[in-house]
């Protein structure tokens, strides 16, 4: 899967995903994909999400719509991205996945269960992509 969101000069927010499907997926599966707030959601007001991993879990929880509302509540991105992650994980201990999120600011974090996830970020002042490693999240009860 390759979820990407863009901030553009004016600060428009716009995030997109695709997906290779799940391994084993049954026939006509439609996955996380292109359910809104699950694999992706973004608002101009607020920043950006972007998700990978158990589509069939995640699609349960809207892990991007709830990382964008918990933002919109001030919550920086990197606790809004655990929380979202560990709502799944406290449900589903063997959940495999992760999230990007991004504020409307550029600030930005990940969060993952299940395994380690890598991110990608590129702005303008950058002179080249930096990519961020993220533990895994602890479940917290
Ligand atoms: N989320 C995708 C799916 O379940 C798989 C992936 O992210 O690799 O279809």
């Amino acid at each position: 899967t390759i979820s990407l969101a863009v901030i553009d000069k004016l600060g428009h927010i716009a995030v997109g995903t695709s997906t290779n499907g799940a391994t084993f997926k049954i026939p006509g599966r439609v996955g996380d994909g292109p359910i809104a707030g699950s694999s992706a959601y973004a608002d101009t007001d607020v920043g950006a999400c972007g998700a990978t991993g158990d589509g069939d879990i995640m699609m349960r929880f809207l892990p991007c719509y709830q990382v964008i509302e918990s933002m919109r509540l001030g919550i920086e991105p990197k606790l809004a991205a655990q929380d979202a992650i560990a709502r799944i994980a406290r449900k589903y201990p063997d959940f495999v996945g992760a999230i990007f999120a991004v504020n409307k600011n550029g600030v930005h974090a990940g969060a993952c269960h299940g395994w380690t996830f890598q991110y990608s970020v590129r702005s303008p002042d950058m002179a080249d992509v930096v990519v961020y490693t993220v533990a895994p999240v602890m479940p917290a009860g």
